[in-house]
Parts: C-alpha cells; sequence; structure tokens
C-alpha cells in the first residue's frame, strides 16, 4: 500500500528536523513524515560539525547566512539552555598571522558590527588578558557571545519532541526518484505526498535536479579532521580562529573548547574523492566519485579559486605534526605531545557554480511545484537553522 502524507521531509539533520519542528507549530492537523537513508538522525554534517555557535561576524551582510545566523545563535542558545543541553559560552577570539592580515582583522570587524554582532577589536596585550595562549600580530576581535552547543544532544531533544507531537520518521528509507511531483519512489516504497521538503544536505542538489530545478551546479566535498587535545591544565578557555580564506570560503583550522570543555583542532579541509568518503574506504559510489575527481581535476588544473594551493596546502595539514606546525600561527607554546586523538571527521560541501566559475556563498532555496529545496546548507546552518526554519516555514510553506 502507498503511504500518504500532507509534509515529506527528505532528511533528519538539524534543518529537516528544525522544519518540521516550524510545521508542527503551523499546522498542528497536518500529517509529517521524515525520511533518512541512515539508521537514525544526524549521522552527516549535523552529528559531525565543530560545535561552534556562530556570532556572525563573517557573513556578507545583506546574505541569508549572516542574517539567520545572528537570529539564530539567540534561538539556538535559549533552546539548550531551555531544555538544559550542555552549552560553553566560552567566547573567541580571531587573529592575524601576520601584518596583511592584521588589514583583513580591521575589515572584518567593520563587517561585524555592520551584521549586529557584539565585538571588540582589541591589541596584543589585551587579547593576552581575553585568551592567554593565543597570539596575534597587531589587533584582534573578540566576540564574547560565540559558544559551544552539543550537536547531537539538540538533534536528539528536536527527534523527541517531534515523536510525542506525532510526526513519523522512517529511517533506512532513501529518496529514489521522483515520480509525478507529487510521489517519490524510496527504498521502502513509494509515498505520496502534499508538499515535499527536500533538506538532504550533500545530496539536496541531487534531489533538486530530480525535480528540474538548478542546473550548472557540482558539489565539491571537502572533508574536515579534528585533533583532540589532552589539555589537563585547561590552558585554552576561549576559540581561537584565524582570518578566513577570502577565496575558498572556509573559515580555517581553529582551536575549539567542545560543550564539555574537551580542545579540539580543526577541521582540516581536503577536496575527498566523494560526498560522504570519511575514511578511505568509505561510502564509495562510482559514478559520484567519477564526477567529483572529474570536477577536482580541471580545478586542480585551473587553480580556479586557488583550489590548487588549498588542497595542496590542505594535505599538509593532514599529520599530527603538520596541523601543529600550522596551529603555531594561532597560539603560543604549543606542545604536540599534548595533541593525541584524532576525533570523528566531517565532510563540508562547496557548491561550484560551472557557468560563472565561482564558489555559491549563501543558503540556497529553490521552489519546485510542490516542493521546497533547501540547497548549500553550508556553514554556519547548524547555529541558523532555528531562525531559518521559521523563514522557510513562513515564506515558502
Ligand atoms: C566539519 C564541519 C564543521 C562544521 N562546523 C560548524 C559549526 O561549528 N557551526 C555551525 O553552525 N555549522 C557548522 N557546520 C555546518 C553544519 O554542520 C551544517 O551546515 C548542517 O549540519 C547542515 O544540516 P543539514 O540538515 O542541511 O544536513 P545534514 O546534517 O547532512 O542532513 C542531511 C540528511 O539528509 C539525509 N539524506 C541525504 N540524501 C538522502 C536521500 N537520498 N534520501 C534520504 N535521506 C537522505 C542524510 O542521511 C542526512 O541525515 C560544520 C560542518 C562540517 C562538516
Amino acid at each position: 500500500m502507498q503511504l500518504k502524507t500532507d509534509y515529506l521531509i527528505v532528511g533528519a539533520g538539524i534543518i529537516g528536523l528544525t522544519i518540521a519542528r516550524e510545521l508542527c507549530d503551523k499546522y498542528p492537523n497536518k500529517s509529517i513524515l521524515v525520511i533518512d537513508k541512515e539508521d537514525w538522525i544526524a549521522r552527516h554534517a549535523s552529528g559531525r560539525n565543530s560545535g561552534v555557535l556562530h556570532a556572525g561576524l563573517y557573513y556578507a551582510t545583506d546574505s541569508l547566512r549572516a542574517k539567520f545566523c545572528v537570529a539564530g545563535s539567540k534561538m539556538l542558545r535559549d533552546y539548550s539552555l531551555k531544555n538544559k543541553i550542555p552549552l560553553n559560552q566560552c567566547g573567541k577570539v580571531v587573529v592575524a598571522a601576520n601584518d596583511s592580515e592584521t588589514i583583513q582583522i580591521q575589515e572584518l570587524y567593520q563587517r561585524a558590527i555592520a551584521n549586529g554582532v557584539n565585538c571588540s577589536l582589541v591589541d596584543e596585550k589585551e587579547l593576552s588578558e581575553i585568551e592567554p595562549t593565543a597570539k596575534t600580530s597587531g589587533y584582534a576581535i573578540y566576540s564574547p557571545d560565540t559558544a559551544s552547543f552539543h550537536a547531537l544532544a539538540i538533534c536528539s531533544e528536536l527527534q523527541r519532541e517531534l515523536a510525542h507531537a506525532s510526526v513519523k520518521f522512517m529511517f533506512k528509507t532513501e529518496y529514489i526518484e521522483n515520480i509525478n511531483g507529487n510521489c517519490i519512489k524510496t527504498s521502502q516504497g513509494e509515498i505520496e505526498y502534499m508538499t515535499l521538503i527536500n533538506c538532504a544536505g550533500m545530496y539536496a542538489d541531487k534531489i533538486a535536479t530530480d525535480f528540474g530545478l538548478i542546473e550548472d551546479y557540482v558539489l565539491i566535498p571537502f572533508k574536515g579532521i579534528f585533533l583532540y587535545c589532552n589539555d589537563l591544565i585547561g590552558n585554552y578557555r576561549r576559540h581561537i580562529y584565524p582570518v578566513p580564506d577570502a577565496k575558498i570560503k572556509l573559515l580555517g583550522v581553529h582551536f575549539s573548547p567542545e560543550y564539555d570543555g574537551k580542545i579540539k583542532v580543526g577541521p582540516t579541509a581536503v577536496p575527498c574523492l566523494a560526498r560522504e568518503n570519511y575514511s578511505w574506504l568509505e561510502n564509495w559510489r562510482f559514478n559520484e566519485m567519477r564526477e567529483v575527481l572529474g570536477t577536482e581535476f580541471k580545478l586542480l588544473w585551473s587553480n580556479k579559486f586557488n583550489f590548487r594551493d588549498l588542497a595542496f596546502a590542505e594535505l599538509k595539514k593532514q599529520t599530527k605534526k603538520g596541523l601543529i606546525k600550522y596551529s603555531t600561527n594561532l597560539v603560543k607554546n604549543i606542545k604536540q605531545f599534548e595533541f593525541t586523538d584524532w576525533g570523528t571527521p566531517g565532510i563540508q560541501p562547496r557548491l561550484y557554480n560551472l557557468k560563472k566559475q565561482e564558489i555559491m556563498d549563501d543558503f540556497l532555496i529553490e521552489r519546485g511545484l510542490n516542493s521546497i529545496h533547501i540547497i548549500n546548507s553550508v556553514s554556519p546552518a547548524y547555529t541558523a537553522s532555528f531562525a531559518f526554519a521559521k523563514h522557510v516555514a513562513e515564506n515558502y510553506l
């Protein structure tokens, strides 16, 4: 028998869960079904991230990322506190490795102020009082509102809340294809819907394409690894970030205290072979690998958006020694023996516009006939999720 639902959400990551929550509030009498190809929620980006509650310093002032990061960080903070989910309100500093980065720090500070972010520009002496382990060239930015959230606990609480409100979940249920705009084929049979909401993260572009939307885009996966510190004396107290790379638009390797105070350094950003290729032999799909490698070879050749330089620089950070060597730009007196264990890797997608030959920066929402597609849910999509979901429910559903 064919399953029927009013709202069908594909993807049980933070975006799918927060949109389901908004729908529940808005349409309590409608049926909502969330499907995911994995065996449980948050198996991909939402369970494999840095866990940093961003304040919204970086993003272009008129972008969706800036708007929803600033609003979403407050909502995520409130949700964590209300539900007694651990939150480490540790703050963050952004430091400059050299004189040219000092200029970028000042530009970044202006942008943060334009975004309405609470932060200050501090000199080297002030920095040494705020975060004694950090070092900078000239100036740094101090953001007291940056924090660390517990990504898995937040998703689990949302799932519990939704199940209690009669939202149905089907796991190990993979979206396979669009049948006729009101019905999809999944690995567990066909599902008929009134509205489909595509929140498939790393595969959202593929599903949107199946609905005849977005052309000329290709997704490039970058793998991030983390190295944990056994900092028993608690030297590192705040997030320590570099000036972000303006071309690739990733925030760069940083020091981060987690929600429980554990310190990690990462994530790196090495171009990888497939969208979910977390370890050497994991999740190989031949056609996907061919597509990803094809794009990466072209970019290695053309060095568009510094791809070749980035790939080689990031490869050097794949060993403990390489990662620690890079980190000397951020902190004083780092001791390699303190950094012992690798953490769970995550993969960040970058959506590349083949026609314009540029990286797509912002979140993208595409509307089909009976469907909505959330594409490019890149960082800080976790931080932004509650505010972003509200926007989607109010304006698209
Ligand atoms: C290394 C790393 C560090 C990050 N750090 C931060 C940070 O510090 N702060 C921050 O705010 N953000 C951070 N992010 C970004 C953030 O984690 C993501 O933007 C966010 O989790 C995206 O959520 P999502 O629900 O869109 O995607 P996902 O969590 O990937 O969820 C998508 C879901 O769709 C499912 N799915 C995919 N295809 C199908 C299909 N065909 N059928 C059925 N189900 C399917 C997947 O199984 C998955 O569960 C980071 C990301 C990474 C990778």
